[in-house]
This record gives C-alpha cells, sequence and structure tokens, in this order.
C-alpha cells in the first residue's frame, strides 16, 4: 500500500476568479472501512460520500460549522452520509455496508449498484444558527461524484468541476482515496474557460494521481500551472465527537415511559449499551444509570 499524508489544499487562481480544493483522504477511508466493515463498492461510495464532504467542509467559514452529505437512493446499501467540519474532521455511516450486490461491474467498482441510481443527494450545514441550511438534488447517476457537481451547479449555481474516487485493492483495502473540486466565481474570458476545461478533462483519476505519489497540491498545477496561490492547507483525519453525555442525552430523549421499558428489557443483562452509529463506540449503562434517568424524567 502507498504512503499517504492526509491533506486538503484550498487556493485562489486566476486572481481568485477560480477556486479550486484538492484533498488526499486515504487514511480516513481507511478508517471508515475499520470502523464500518464495508465491502469494496460501499467502501467507494462512502469514501467518495465522506471525500465530498470533506471539500464541501473546507468552504466552510468557521472550524466548528458542520457540513452533512446525505445520499439516499434506491439502492441496497441505503442511506450513505458523511459530515465534516471546518477543521477537516469527518464521520460517516452506510446503513447496509455489505450490499448483497456484483461489486465490480464494467471493471469498475459497482457504486451505483449499491446506492441505486435515483433517489435524493442533500446537503445540510449547520452553521451555529438556530435553523441549518439544506438543499436537496436528485441523483443524476448515483456515482456520487457527478451527483455532487450537479447539486453545485444546480442548488449553488456554481459551476464545478469536481472528481472524487477510492481505489479498492483486491483484498478489499484502500489503496488510495481523495478529490477535487474546481468553482468558476466568475469573470472568466472564453480562452481562459477553454484552457481550463481542457486541463481539467484531461486530468487522470483522482486515484490515479494519488497512487502515483501526487500530492494536491501537485494535481492543482496540473491545472493551473504555478498560477494559484494556497489559501489554507490543513491535515484532515477521521473523528467522532461523540461521548458519554451525548449517549445520556439520547437515553433521556427516549422519556421516562420507555425508558422503563428498556429497564425491563436489560434486567437480565444488567445494563444497556448505547452503540455510536458513527464510530461503533459502545457506552455502558448500568440498570443504576437507567434508574436514574428513569427518576429525572419522572
Ligand atoms: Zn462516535
Amino acid at each position: 500500500m502507498t504512503e499517504h499524508d492526509d491533506h486538503l489544499i484550498r487556493v485562489a487562481a486566476l486572481g481568485g476568479r477560480v477556486r479550486a480544493l484538492a484533498v488526499d483522504a486515504t487514511q480516513v477511508v481507511r478508517k471508515l472501512v475499520e470502523v464500518h466493515g464495508t465491502a469494496p463498492a460501499a467502501t467507494a461510495a462512502l469514501g467518495r460520500v465522506a471525500t465530498g464532504a470533506l471539500l464541501l467542509g473546507a468552504l466552510l467559514k468557521q472550524e466548528q460549522h458542520l457540513v452533512t452529505l446525505r445520499v439516499r437512493g434506491d439502492g441496497p446499501a441505503g442511506t450513505v452520509l458523511a459530515s465534516a467540519n471546518g477543521r477537516g474532521e469527518v464521520r460517516g455511516l452506510i446503513s447496509n455496508p455489505r450490499p448483497d450486490i456484483e461489486q465490480v461491474r464494467n471493471g469498475k467498482l459497482n457504486v451505483a449498484g449499491a446506492v441505486g441510481r435515483h433517489g435524493h443527494l442533500t446537503v445540510v450545514r449547520d452553521m451555529g444558527m438556530r435553523h441549518p441550511y439544506n438543499s436537496t438534488v436528485e441523483l443524476v447517476s448515483g456515482e456520487i461524484g457527478q451527483d455532487l457537481a450537479y447539486y453545485f451547479t444546480r442548488s449553488e449555481q456554481t459551476p464545478s468541476a469536481l472528481g472524487v474516487g477510492v481505489f479498492v485493492d483486491r483484498n478489499g483495502g484502500v489503496d488510495a482515496a481523495g478529490g477535487y473540486l474546481i468553482q468558476v466565481l466568475g469573470g472568466l474570458r472564453d480562452d481562459e474557460v477553454e484552457q481550463m476545461e481542457a486541463e481539467i478533462s484531461a486530468l487522470p483519476h483522482p486515484t490515479t494521481m494519488l497512487r502515483a505519489g501526487e500530492t494536491p497540491e501537485r494535481i492543482l498545477a496540473r491545472v493551473f500551472g504555478d498560477a494559484f496561490q494556497v489559501l489554507h492547507r490543513g491535515p484532515v483525519r477521521f473523528h467522532c465527537p461523540c461521548d458519554r453525555d451525548r449517549a445520556e442525552r439520547a437515553l433521556r430523549l427516549l422519556g421516562g415511559h420507555a425508558l422503563e421499558e428498556l429497564r425491563h428489557d436489560e434486567a437480565e443483562r444488567g445494563h444497556s449499551d448505547v452503540v455510536c452509529e458513527f464510530c461503533g463506540t459502545r457506552y455502558r449503562f448500568t440498570l443504576a444509570d437507567i434508574d436514574r434517568l428513569i427518576a429525572d424524567a419522572a
């Protein structure tokens, strides 16, 4: 397996008229596979969604803001979702990590077979306001990359080129994962647009570049030469912010009646575990803990 230094860069190109980002998210996706035990096509689906969330996260104004990318298709993988913050931390989940499908179709990981070709992609931005901002588009292909590009064009009216990819080796391990996002913010001449489009369409697949040892910086240099300025360079990593307090709040939300039922059901076992669906961490609550929650709910 190739070595990877997971990081993301955000640059201004062509005098700030173009914004571009690129990310190596290989170790992030390896961690997602470890946590969720995904089969190859699901690994690619979840990894692409997580890479997309990291790219969107890097456009947030504040580090603590959160963006969630949720794909709900009609395929057997069910919902595929990832959330990233402005610090480059991401977590994700997939309803069915091992859908019973052909993993590879026409020589490619069968992502659309896992996700489904029909359904919706929703982007939710939580910027600490009372209501998160969210926007939904229909899926175009279920391949994630095209769906996200369509989202940017349709929902944000920003012409965007996007590539996200996960390369899974024959043992199911992740050899490379990452992507890029290039957005025209305005004011390009036709010849500039044409040249940029030619460079973008000549780009190899993101994982081909990452597997060859190319960095995010090098990927953007293929498009812009040295005509860009790095605005941000930072690490990206898997991180789940769950903790015991949150697990306890989830139990409290059940309310007194459901807690009594839970206590009854778990009486023999002597405890109840709340398992984080994002990272698998188990929080154990004893019967005495549950009694305390019941008393508080009364
Ligand atoms: Zn967690």
